[in-house]
């Protein structure tokens, strides 16, 4: 395995690069230098113009061939190979801080709310910094997702006029739908959680989560992809593809 780290750059050609790099900068700095000189320091107006012209083309000609030569460098420095063994731990690197603070959730947050007029996204945080949100979607169904930073913990989904608030007027976050609709909904949530996973991209993954609850603002009103039925069983398509978000009944989707 040792190997793959080291036959994918050429060393050498990589410290030309540098180089190159290097004389390419100070060729563009020539280049803002005498623009910013201007035609200053001759005699005549003519002998301005020209000695400047002359210089300008001087320059930029010289980060031309600068430029070629770091092309033609960066050709034999390689890439390195995919296989890598190192490969996939540089991602651990890509877990930002910023992911970590309450006002990035609440800027994510907000603009998934401002993506979907239907659908309202309000924020709570009932044990300090970690939220939890109470989407409400149309008049159809109210979701609470819990988030630890910006990554979905679990989410339950209710009838729009069922309660989400205990006595005590805090979130529910534990009671079932007491509808049958609502508790396959609520399964297909969990279900799509599973699915929806991207690590380094935990802002994509609420939005794609969103995206595809938005998708259940026609609960009642989409006939099924499959058998084209409204109802089976008495319930309506609750299955949503992750993808095309098309609807299925739960038994229809294989
Ligand atoms: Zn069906």
């Amino acid at each position: 395995m040792a190997d793959l780290v080291t036959v994918g750059v050429n060393l050498d050609a990589f410290s030309h690069a540098i180089n190159g790099i290097q004389a390419l900068r100070s060729s563009v700095n020539r280049v803002f230098e005498s623009l910013k000189d201007g035609m200053k320091n001759r005699e005549t107006l003519e002998g301005r113009e020209k000695h400047f012209i002359v210089q300008f083309q001087d320059h930029l000609q010289a980060v031309n061939r600068d430029l070629n030569e770091l092309e033609r460098l960066s050709g034999l420095v390689g890439r390195p190979s995919e296989s890598h063994p190192l490969h996939n731990s540089g991602l651990l690197s890509l877990d930002p801080v910023q992911d970590k603070t309450p006002l990035y959730v609440d800027d994510v947050i907000s603009r998934i709310g401002r993506m979907f007029p239907d659908m309202t996204i309000e924020l709570f945080r009932p044990n300090g910094t970690s939220a939890v949100l109470l989407v409400t979607l149309g008049k159809v169904l109210k979701a609470i997702v819990v988030m630890r930073s910006l990554f979905i913990d679990r989410t339950i989904v209710r009838g729009f006029n069922e309660n989400v608030y205990n006595e005590d007027g805090k979130l529910d976050i534990w009671t079932k739908s007491q509808y049958q609709v609502f508790q396959k909904v609520t399964d297909h949530a969990t279900t799509a959680l599973l699915h929806y996973q991207l690590p380094q991209m935990p802002d994509v993954v609420v939005r794609s989560f969103m995206t595809w609850l938005r998708s259940y603002i026609k609960l009642f009103q989409s006939s099924c992809q499959r058998c084209g039925h409204f109802l089976q069983d008495g319930l309506p398509p609750t299955w949503r593809d992750f993808r095309t978000l098309e609807a299925f009944h739960d038994t229809c989707r294989m």
